[in-house]
């Protein structure tokens, strides 16, 4: 299967993106982590992006396209991809499409949207602090990753729900409440186009 999760920082797309992951069978792609290990190897593109990350701002659109393109490529032979905060941007949402439009089997078949208040997404971020000591789960980064969230990645919502690959839940229920009805959606879909 090929998936990408759509929800604010915090609301648990990580979490449930693993759990997807060895549930069906498919590679889990985090760009943040796939950032934050180049960081932590020190590596050119690792310097590049350190102060982005630091700041809660998204690096630059080439560079993310160029750390995921290989491994999406690699995970479609293998069983498919859940992709875990990329694309992000209206821009690279449209280039992975033209990308994806030239190679067969690529393509994204479904879109998660986790819906979760801000008030909440905040709560569970400083609890994240507390618990992980991430260096941007800080208030003011918080506020302003979950701004950056509204003004460059909710409008892929719009973009993928006009192609139909949009399936909204609830991310405020417990873990397990969201891992079991992003099953039950995800199967209904794939019932429904076989
Ligand atoms: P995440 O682990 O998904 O919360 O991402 C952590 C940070 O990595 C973000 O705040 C951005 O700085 C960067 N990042 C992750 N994915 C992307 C992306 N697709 N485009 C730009 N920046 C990204």
């Amino acid at each position: 299967m090929r998936l990408l999760m759509v929800a604010p920082p915090g609301a648990g797309k990580g979490t449930q993106a693993a759990r997807l992951a060895s549930h069906y069978g498919m590679a889990h792609l985090s760009s943040g982590e796939l950032l934050r290990e180049e960081v932590a190897a020190g590596s050119e593109i690792g310097r590049d992006v350190a102060a982005y990350l630091e700041r809660g701002d998204l690096v630059p659109d080439e560079v993310v396209i160029e750390i995921l393109t290989k491994p999406v490529l690699d995970a479609v032979e293998h069983g498919g991809y859940v992709l875990d905060g990329f694309p992000r941007t209206l821009r690279q949402a449209e280039e992975a499409h033209r990308v994806a439009k030239q190679v067969e089997g690529i393509e994204l078949q479904a879109v998660v949207h986790l819906a979760v208040g801000h008030d909440e997404v905040r709560r569970r971020l400083l609890a994240r602090a507390r618990r992980e000591g991430r260096s941007d789960d800080t208030g003011t980064t918080i506020a302003h990753r979950l701004e950056v969230f509204d003004a460059q990645t909710r409008p892929l919502l719009a973009y993928y729900a006009g192609r139909g690959l949009v399936v909204d839940i609830d991310g405020e229920q417990p873990v397990e409440k969201v891992f079991a009805d992003i099953v039950d959606a995800l199967d209904s879909l794939r019932a429904g186009r076989r």
